[in-house]
């Protein structure tokens, strides 16, 4: 589906990423004297296509579970796609090697949800933000001292931060960290992965507005995943819904939250905390989410969806465009 404007700078057709859970060593025996028991494959990412402008927002939202979080490693370079094909500024990244591989990995970074986890916390502040741009020989170490203080100014941290340690900092500072090292690199796309979410509600509004402010003067580029609906309304341009794999609806973010066109989109929406009521609880969509190990047949939202009817349990809808801008993967839409 189209990015909001411009050519794409990346572009999904057809990605897939699949896990194969090996056979522990009870089920190989009992496969060595005739069980048929078989490898489980992990359905994690189904055939996403999907488009990004440069400068372009995009959130991506769904359930634990449904495949987000891997479809964001995946754009990041850290998983390789099972099948399909990536292309960043036209150039195909799927399988790159060598200078091209290096390239596109330092364009696009991630940013995780646990800045704690993500952090070594035995480097110092200089080390963890100046280690990558100083290997791959974006700064001389002669200027790597000057380089991290600039880079660490950019994100709100003070300059006499460099020789302390993760743990001497507070879980905000720490993401900042963790986004002074995305940084230092010079990239042009940010996958952020829960970004905010282990963040007291206070501090999650600062990290949200620094990656605003980071939007405008380093022309970056996001793909920010997100469970909350609220976090992703107030930051995207465009939104894509995912649901066990697969994206069932992208739509400019206005008109995704004015009315939703996805059954399961519409259900994710209703539940959304408003700010206005100051409720915080999200509440989950009724059913429990099929597993990607075993998905159903048909419309994977069909065993929790209110509107299924018959053709909805045998074959599988696609992404189509329902309005222009706006792709949605249900039966209903071919409903006269
Ligand atoms: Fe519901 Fe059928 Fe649409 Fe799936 S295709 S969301 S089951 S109406």
């Amino acid at each position: 589906m189209s990015a909001a404007r411009g050519e794409p700078l990346l572009r999904l057709e057809g990605v897939s990423k699949r896990f194969v859970k090996s056979l522990d060593l009870a089920e190989r025996v009992a496969r060595r004297f005739g069980s048929d028991v078989q490898e489980e494959v992990v359905h994690a990412v189904e055939s996403v296509d999907l488009e990004i402008a440069e400068g372009e927002v995009l959130g991506l939202v769904g359930e634990s579970g449904c495949g987000k979080s891997t479809l964001g490693r995946v754009v990041a370079g850290i998983h390789p796609a099972s099948e399909g094909r990536l292309t960043y500024r036209g150039k195909d990244i799927t399988r790159a090697a060598g200078a091209e591989a290096k390239k596109a990995s330092l364009k696009i970074q991630m940013i995780f949800q646990d800045p704690f986890a993500s952090l070594n916390p035995r480097l110092r502040v200089a080390e963890i933000v100046g280690e990558a741009p100083l290997f791959h020989g974006l700064v001389r170490r002669s200027e790597l001292a000057g380089y991290v203080d600039q880079v660490l100014a950019s994100v709100g941290l003070d300059a006499s931060y460099r020789r302390r340690y993760p743990h001497q900092f507070s879980g905000g500072q720490r993401q900042r960290i963790g986004i002074a090292r995305a940084l230092a690199v010079k990239p042009e796309f940010l996958v952020c992965d829960e970004s905010v979410a282990a963040l007291d509600v206070s501090i999650q509004a600062q990290v949200l507005n620094l990656f605003m402010d980071l939007r405008e003067r380093f022309d970056l580029t996001y793909l920010f995943i997100s469970h909350d609906l609220g976090v992703v309304e107030h930051l995207s341009d465009r939104v894509a819904i995912m649901y066990l794999g697969r994206i069932v609806e992208v739509a400019p973010t206005e008109e995704l939250f004015a009315g939703a066109n996805h059954p399961y989109a519409q259900a994710l929406l209703a539940e959304v905390p408003r700010i206005d009521s100051r409720r915080r609880i999200f509440k989950p969509v009724e059913g429990e989410i099929p597993s990607p190990i075993d998905p159903p047949p048909g419309c994977a939202f069909h065993p929790r969806c209110p509107h299924a009817f018959e053709r909805c349990r045998l074959e599988r809808p696609l992404l189509k465009e329902v309005a222009p801008g706006r792709y949605a993967a249900c039966h209903l839409n071919d409903r006269s």
